[in-house]
């Protein structure tokens, strides 16, 4: 891995685009949020469209009660004719009786339910004070205008902070919703290192949600949290700055922000992550056999782009021609920044016909972007990365590296392969 750059791209200019997006709504979050926390049910209060959403995206759960559905708005609802708060109020009585298992309700708002103005807020107010202590109500925004998909998970947890009890007790806070496989990696990794206590917002089940104050200091595994990111400075607490864990390099880095806060000594940090970080090397050497001196641009979609693009090109030798993210926060991508050489085109934003046009001037290797572009663009001999799937996926931490590297590699090989039975 090559030393880092004497100066990254923090402060390079960044071309700030308005205009058509394709993207999916936040209500996607739901999929993998719903997983994660195992007594908390997602009312979705939206249209038909919002349910088809949800089922294509959840696929149908048969064998499972599911944990999450939609209160459909009809059209007299739409039109102001019914009362949505009283209809609202009867579907969530019937749905806690019928299921005594759920502890924590998200409302959960849709472009119809923001059109007709239905206060949500009122509604989990009013709905919480009803069925407390049993259940919290609480509700967020996965509304598709103007949002991406990942800032629905984003909403979910910021909504949560303000509800988290208060302590004064130094501890490590991991905010971001891993899959439990890696959250189990990131906690024992953590206490071999000596750091604790540590708790996880969101936490699996509602007793075990953590509690938050001024001497609470957290750290990100997500780089879509900025909204959360705010909710917890208003607490007090505060934030580590790191890179994100994708890649050898972005985990140590990011348990390595965290050992200098908690003073783990320099021998116990090489202790402990010298055999993990030997294991990704060699897992990304196999898959950056087809990566390395191949071409990638980032379309605006997961939020993930940032530490993704400084994976690629630092850990795979590639190399990124645009990196596109929906929202640059500088505050939570800076360190990711400063770990990427200068070169690339960073944008913000998307006016999807101007970067169509830049893309196919560039005619990169490979190209990440949304389920709605990669079909069309790969009929155009382009390459492509659905985004959705790099969150879909587990790929944080040290053990999951050679999975996210083959994630990329995968279709490079697809294409190399088709190329020589066509020769
Ligand atoms: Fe479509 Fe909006 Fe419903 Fe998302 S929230 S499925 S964008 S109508």
């Amino acid at each position: 891995m090559p030393p880092p750059p004497a100066t990254g791209c923090r402060s390079a200019p960044v071309l700030k685009e308005r205009g058509q997006h394709e993207v999916f709504c936040g209500l996607t979050g739901i999929v993998w949020l719903h997983r994660k926390m195992q007594d908390a049910f997602f009312l979705v209060v939206g249209s038909r469209t919002c349910a088809h959403l949800l089922q294509s995206a959840a696929g149908v759960m048969i064998f499972a009660e599911p944990r999450f559905g939609t209160a459909i708005l009809e059209e007299q609802d739409l039109a102001g004719l019914a009362d949505a708060q009283e209809e609202l109020d009867r579907e969530v009585a019937r749905l806690l009786a019928r299921r005594p298992d759920i502890r924590q309700l998200f409302l959960v708002g849709s472009c119809p339910s923001e059109v007709i103005k239905l206060d949500l807020a009122k509604a989990a107010q009013r709905l919480s004070a009803r069925h407390a202590p049993h259940v919290r109500v609480l509700n967020y925004s996965g509304s598709g205008i103007e949002t991406t998909f990942t800032q629905g998970e984003d909403a979910c947890l910021a909504a949560m902070v303000p509800q988290l009890p208060e302590k004064s007790a130094r501890e490590l806070l991991l905010v971001g919703a891993l899959p439990d496989v890696v959250e189990d990696q990131a906690l024992r990794l953590l206490s071999d290192l000596g750091i604790g206590p540590v708790r996880c917002l969101p936490a699996r089940r509602a007793e075990d949600m953590p509690l938050v104050g001024p001497d609470t200091v957290f750290a990100l595994t997500q780089p879509f949290l900025g909204d959360t990111h705010a909710a917890l400075e208003r607490r007090g607490a505060r934030h580590i700055p790191a890179p994100f864990p994708f890649g050898e390099e972005g985990t140590t880095e990011w348990l390595a922000a965290l050992a200098r806060e908690f003073d783990v000594p320099a021998g116990r940090f090489e202790q402990v992550t010298a055999a993990p970080r030997a294991r990704a090397r060699r897992a990304v050497a196999a898959a950056a056999e087809t990566l390395a001196g191949r071409s990638v641009f980032f379309f605006p979609d997961s939020q993930l782009e940032i530490p993704l693009a400084r994976f690629l090109t630092r850990e795979c030798g590639m190399e990124a021609i645009e990196i596109g993210t929906p929202y640059l926060h500088k505050a939570l991508m800076g360190p990711d920044l400063d770990l990427i050489a200068p070169g690339p085109n960073l944008s913000e934003g998307q006016d999807v016909d101007r970067q169509l046009d830049r893309l196919r001037a560039a005619r990169p290797d490979l190209t990440v972007c949304g389920l709605g572009l990669a079909n069309p663009l790969e009929a155009e001999g382009l390459a492509t990365k659905w985004a959705i799937e790099l969150v879909f996926t587990p790929v944080h931490l040290y053990e999951q590296v050679g999975d996210l590297a083959q994630l990329f590699a995968r279709p490079l090989r697809r294409r190399d392969l088709l190329k020589l039975e066509a020769a």
